[in-house]
């Protein structure tokens, strides 16, 4: 264990959600003082998790986040504070009146085009005859989709839904988005490819009260960090929005935001704990239910969200960075003014603009504070950004 000098001893983090709890405990084992501030009113970012009164089902209060990784060390660490139950998640979409398994694998290609292929006749079938092997080197979500599964499947699956959740058009997004969704010829329906995949027995709240349970860490909830704040402390992490940071004074970064529809149902409501809705007619993009992301448990009643995206407005609360050309350019002007600021480091989702995965954001926060303790000792500069945000 490291100790940290004297008068390198205190650091302020704004924001108690997965960043700053894996930064400040590491940083707390490593003899600094830790403070933890957060505007709202719990620990746990977006990723909190609270019974309902009524079902005692554990709502995933900001959305479904489900935990999957490849990094070993990663799913070592979140099994540290939390034991991981096995969950598979396996999500169905609606579309053209009827119910299919996504992501796209061989059930549903037979069932969409009414055949009973075998894997090699499928991928033979939507290579040659689907996918527009005209487009070699796809730049975005559109030409994605035309390349791999072709018009029939994208427009049924994918180009409703990504216009509902992303507000524009595919063809204005960039290929990286659809890249997260494997296409399969096999009747594999785990919806993630990672090695390790959970869900926390008692919801990530717990699991993040864990890791802030540790001497030299307080936390102060309900409160707005303002610069002056920083004042007494040796270095600030701040895992708030990039433009918040500096009063959004040279324009404010994009987000899609999203309103929950939350209702009880007493009973199972649709069977199964994603259901998205691929149609551009149907206002919302998935149902949610939540219980069945905790298959261990039973409930005889049910809690549910219908989700809505929609452009952020300055009192919402962002959710996914647009990252199109125009928040780029924004976004190279942020991080220009970030990185001519001392004392400061921007990290995780919000602070580094990015859409970043539980587990993705852990390895980060680790590597962040670790690079923060060496820095110090080596006496260097500590940078910005340990991950550069574009
Ligand atoms: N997507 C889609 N149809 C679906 C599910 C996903 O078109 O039924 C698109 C959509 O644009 C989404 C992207 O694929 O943003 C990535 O999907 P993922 O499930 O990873 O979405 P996220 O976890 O970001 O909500």
């Amino acid at each position: 264990m490291t100790l940290a000098s004297s008068a390198a001893s205190k650091v302020l983090i704004v924001g108690a959600g997965l960043s700053g709890a894996v930064i400040g405990r590491h940083l707390a084992q490593s003899g600094y003082e830790v403070k933890i501030v957060d505007s709202r009113d719990h620990i746990g970012g977006n990723c909190h998790t609270e019974r309902d009164a009524e079902t005692d089902v554990m709502v995933h209060i900001y959305g479904p986040h489900i935990f999957h990784t490849d990094d070993e060390e990663v799913w070592n660490y979140v099994n540290e504070f939390e034991t991981f139950m096995p969950y598979k998640n396996r999500v169905k979409t609606t579309s053209k009146g009827q119910v299919f398994s996504l992501p796209v694998n061989l059930h549903t290609i037979n069932q969409f085009f009414g055949k009973t292929m075998r894997p090699d006749e499928a991928h033979k079938f939507i290579t040659e005859e689907q996918a527009d092997t005209s487009i070699s080197d796809p730049q975005t979500f559109e030409e994605q989709a035309m390349r791999f599964v072709g018009k029939d499947l994208y427009e049924a699956f994918f180009k409703g839904y990504t216009m509902k959740q992303w507000g524009c058009h595919p063809s204005e997004l960039p290929a990286s988005i659809l890249k997260r969704l494997p296409v399969r010829f096999n009747y594999d329906d785990n919806y993630f490819f990672h090695k390790f995949q959970g869900m926390p027995e008692n919801g990530y709240t717990v699991m993040i009260e864990r890791m802030l349970d540790c001497p030299g860490i307080t936390v102060e909830l309900n409160t707005t960090f303002t610069a002056d704040m920083a004042e007494g402390y040796d270095h600030v992490f701040y895992a708030g929005p990039l433009d918040g940071y500096f009063d959004f004074k040279l324009g404010r970064l994009g987000y899609r935001t999203l309103d929950f529809e939350r209702f009880n149902y007493q009973g199972d409501y649709q069977g199964c704990a994603v259901m998205n809705y691929g149609e551009v007619d149907v206002p919302y993009t998935r149902i949610t239910e939540h219980k069945h992301f905790a298959p261990w448990e039973s409930h005889e009643g049910s809690v549910c969200y219908r989700e809505f995206s929609r452009e952020a407005e300055p009192a919402d609360i962002p959710y996914y960075p647009i990252r199109q050309v125009k928040e780029k350019a924004l976004l190279n002007e942020y991080v220009d003014l970030a990185n001519a600021t001392d004392g400061v480091t921007f990290v995780g989702r919000l602070g580094t603009y990015r859409y970043l995965d539980m587990d993705v954001t852990i390895r980060e926060a680790l590597d962040t504070a670790r690079g923060f303790v060496a820095a110090r000792e080596q006496g260097d500069k500590v940078p910005a950004f340990f991950v550069a945000p574009v």
